[in-house]
């Protein structure tokens, strides 16, 4: 037996680490999370969806984000490659409410106040902590994680482990459970503007996401002190297909969309030039015996409609409750995850089908608001993050009559439950 000396481990403090431990904690559980870096650390990631202000009130954290001065972001408009913006879709349009406004943050204060949130609920944290091992005992169940630090190797134990790692995905990858997803397989060069030029009014902090060809897409989001994100998302073979420099290619792109070309032009660009692939993907499973999954280390979705920080957090969110009730009743085996895996995969599916939508070449928004006006309503409730409602079904077959939608891949909602032991014959 085991000295399961803490009664949650979570590896990472990122928005899901930190919201699944501040819940925990609250609940008056012994919380350890463990994370690899020190704050604050760089994080990409920046453009919030208006429903994560309810977990972010739930914590009590939702009035430090105006506190902070984040840039607040009314809406998300769309720009064609020859500079014709769309009608933006205002959040206070279809639902006056207190989600009407979000924020783009840089999330080195973000994850740092949720990281405090936790801390000042009792959990503790570890910074400069890197978990390189998942503790299995003799019939497999997680019962803890070898961590790193400065002065070496120790061994630290729990009832369950909660992988927060995103996209180290550090269960899924040890277990080799992450599976790509087949058709959202693009490429993101990003890096940061000062100056460049902001719209006027309530759109100065919008979300603008900008066509370039063959359907890749610029993301220009505002954020305070006068700099500005942007990054393209592209296929691999388009991106690459001159150069492998992503300064270059970066240069090269810009001049594909003219109204980031004009939005750029006054500003100067600052630090780094940031590349990543490995996009879109979920686990085979979202729980084992003794280890469950939340947020980026369980599933990752093509950022296009930002929902990465708001499923962090709500899947955070959900997994606290379930992790409570297991807690309590004594009860940690996998069982009693399944429901929390079905939720967590229905809200992804709604969204993946909206990104598949986004990717096909005949689809557009003007396209499904043009033949079926009265769907702006459900579409604004799908992009501002309403994914945990099954309300969508007349959305989804209006785009269907534009685009093929996927199926709901067939892995991720289950939990891996252990072998039945053979009866001797
Ligand atoms: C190019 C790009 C653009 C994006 N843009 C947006 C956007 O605009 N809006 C949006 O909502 N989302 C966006 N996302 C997604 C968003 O970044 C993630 O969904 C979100 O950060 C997930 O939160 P998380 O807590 O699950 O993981 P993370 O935020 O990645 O946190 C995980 C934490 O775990 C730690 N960790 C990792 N491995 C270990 C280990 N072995 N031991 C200990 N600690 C470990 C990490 O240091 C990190 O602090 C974007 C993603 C990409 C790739």
């Amino acid at each position: 037996m085991s000295d399961q000396n803490h009664d949650v481990i979570i590896i990472g403090a990122g928005p899901a680490g930190s919201t699944t431990a501040a819940f925990l904690a609250g609940k008056g559980h012994r919380v350890l999370v463990l994370e690899k870096d020190k704050f604050p650390r760089y994080h990409v990631g920046e453009s919030m969806m208006p429903f994560c202000y309810y977990t972010l009130e739930k914590l009590g954290i939702a009035h430090k984000m105006n506190e902070i001065g984040f840039q607040q972001k009314h809406s998300v408009q769309f720009v064609t490659t020859d500079g014709r913006i769309s009608k933006p879709f205002y959040f206070f349009q279809h639902k006056e409410c207190e989600s009407s406004v979000t924020w783009q943050v840089e999330r080195a204060v973000f994850d740092e106040v949720l990281a405090d949130k936790a801390r000042e609920n009792g959990a503790e944290i570890r910074e400069s902590h890197k978990v390189r091992e998942i503790v299995r005992d003799e019939d497999g169940t997680v019962i803890g994680v070898e961590i790193e630090n400065e002065t070496g190797r120790e061994t630290l134990f729990a009832k369950i482990v909660i992988d927060a790692s995103g996209r180290d995905a550090v269960v899924s990858s040890k277990s080799k459970w992450r599976r790509r997803d087949p058709l959202l397989n693009k490429i993101a060069i990003w890096t940061y503007y000062e100056g460049a030029m902001r719209d006027p009014g309530l759109d100065a902090g919008a979300t603008t996401v900008a066509y370039i060809p063959e359907k890749g897409w610029f993301w220009y989001i505002p954020m305070r002190n006068n700099r500005v994100s942007v990054g393209i998302v592209a296929d691999r073979d388009y991106l690459y297909r001159e150069t492998n420099d992503p300064a270059a290619i970066f240069e090269r792109e810009i001049k594909e969309n003219v109204w980031i070309q004009e939005h750029l032009e006054p500003g100067k660009q600052t630090g780094e030039f940031f590349v990543t692939g490995e996009y879109s993907y979920r686990a085979e499973y979202c729980a084992a015996d003794g280890v469950l999954l939340v947020g980026d280390a369980f599933a990752f979705l093509d950022p296009v409609f930002s929902s990465g920080v708001f499923l962090a957090l709500k899947s955070g969110e959900l997994a606290a409750d379930y992790v409570n009730k297991a807690l309590k009743s004594g009860d940690t085996s996998v069982d009693q995850f399944d429901e929390y895996g079905v939720m967590v995969c229905e809200a992804i599916e709604r969204m993946r089908k909206i990104v598949y939508a986004f990717y096909d070449d005949n689809f557009s928004f003007a396209k499904l608001i043009k033949r079926h006006p009265h769907l702006r309503e459900p579409l604004t409730d799908l992009l501002i993050g309403d994914l945990f409602n099954d309300q969508f079904d007349e959305l989804f077959a209006a785009i269907e009559e534009i685009c093929e939608l996927p199926d709901p891949v067939d892995y991720g909602f289950r939990t891996l439950k252990p072998a039945v032991p053979q009866e001797a014959t």
